[in-house]
């Protein structure tokens, strides 16, 4: 059972999808998970994010009745991810150092594939399952946002999509992206700087005035983009930057982003100059897009004891986090599915030295497989 599953994990890598480019991936999941009894459609996600296949749902029957539970991994990987050539040494799986691996998030669909699989292979009564692929996660989670949410019966599962096995994320912080244009007045800066409103400088005293970096245990702020300017002996006009916030916590994220736009605002108020009758003002223009919503799932929930309890079951050591990053299911749960993060044993992810350990990818399959059957109890 190993070496299928194993063997199943290197084949998976081997094939490219980087995100858009899922077909193949797409194609193959599909193939493997009707031959396995499950009912498998696409929705048309890629119609809006302009990829070549949409999200894949498959839906196994259930041999007890009962809400399907839903399981969740992402097709895409990320770049350099074309031609990956797996190696295998003391029992840990690499790449050849020239790409990606793909553990992220290949090691999670062959967890939920072979963990279904051996089920099937003891004749395990499980309840309905979904099993729910989705297309470029990794280039803003665009899958999950375009996802038809009428497809899916479920309303609760897991997403394997994080490091150690055993790991169980039920917060991750909303995110806010946050775009500034500094608009001053162009001049001469030699023959007629009084004519002029230097936009970076404006830009630069607001900057100055920021809190950024980690501002309270739930939230962090982060400029980090910002250009301007054309020449030396030009004042500059404009000035571009962009930046974020997180918080756990909706309120405060919305605090700490209006706080960040008045700060410019108020700066750009300071800088006036008057030609002839004339009177010409910093401007700033700032837009906020949110990317993902937080995710606060309940400790003592049924989904979350679960995962917990089927770890103890099989000796796997669990752990509840709090996540700081964003994936699959921050969008899930804004559309009312319960989805905690389960770690998968991938390592060291978006770098060429990820890799991930057989045993974990065994225990990860494990870990599915009791949580099935822990779900299918009740
Ligand atoms: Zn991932």
């Amino acid at each position: 059972m190993e070496k299928r599953m194993v063997d199943y994990f290197i084949s998976l890598v081997k094939i490219d999808s980087e995100s858009k480019d899922e077909l193949e991936m797409a194609e193959r999941m599909k193939d493997d998970l009707v031959a396995m009894g499950a009912e498998v459609i696409f929705d048309d996600a890629h119609a809006r994010t302009k990829g070549k296949i949409g999200n894949l749902i498959a839906r196994f029957p259930g041999k007890i009745d009962k809400e399907p539970l839903l399981l969740s991994a992402h097709l895409d990987t990320v770049k350099p991810g074309k031609g990956v050539k797996p190696i295998i040494k003391d029992r840990k799986i690499n790449s050849d150092g020239t790409t990606i691996l793909g553990s992220d998030d290949k090691s999670g669909i062959v967890e939920i594939v072979e963990a279904i699989r051996r089920l099937q292979e003891q004749q395990f009564k499980y309840a309905p399952l979904e099993v729910l692929l989705t297309i470029s996660e990794e280039i803003g989670l665009l899958g999950s946002k375009n996802l038809d949410y009428s497809l899916l019966k479920a309303r609760r599962g897991y997403t394997l999509d994080s490091h150690k096995v055993g790991s169980v994320t039920i917060q991750a912080p909303a995110l806010n992206v946050i775009e500034i244009k500094v608009l001053g007045k162009e001049a001469h800066s030699g023959a007629s700087p009084e004519k002029g409103i230097n936009a970076i400088q404006v830009a630069s005293e607001a900057i100055s005035k920021l809190k950024l970096g980690r501002i309270d245990d739930e939230t962090t702020a982060n400029i980090g983009k910002i250009s301007g300017g054309v020449a030396n002996n030009i004042i500059p006009n404009v000035v571009t930057l962009s930046g974020e916030v997180r918080s756990h916590n909706e309120d405060k994220l919305q605090k700490i982003t209006n706080e960040i736009i008045k700060t410019f605002e108020k700066t750009a108020k300071k800088y006036q100059i008057k030609i002839e009758s004339k009177v010409f003002e910093a401007k700033v223009d700032a837009k906020v897009s949110k990317d993902f919503p937080a995710i606060i799932i309940d400790s003592n929930s049924e989904i979350v004891k679960i995962a917990l309890n089927a770890a103890k079951n099989i000796g796997i050591e669990s752990e509840i986090e709090i996540g700081g990053g964003g994936s699959d299911s921050n969008i899930f749960y804004s559309h009312g599915l319960n989805m905690p993060i389960l770690g998968t044993g991938m390592r060291d992810v978006h770098s060429l030295s990820e890799n991930i350990s057989i045993e974990d990818l065994e225990n990860g399959t494990r870990w599915v497989m009791e949580i099935i059957k822990e779900y299918s109890k009740k």
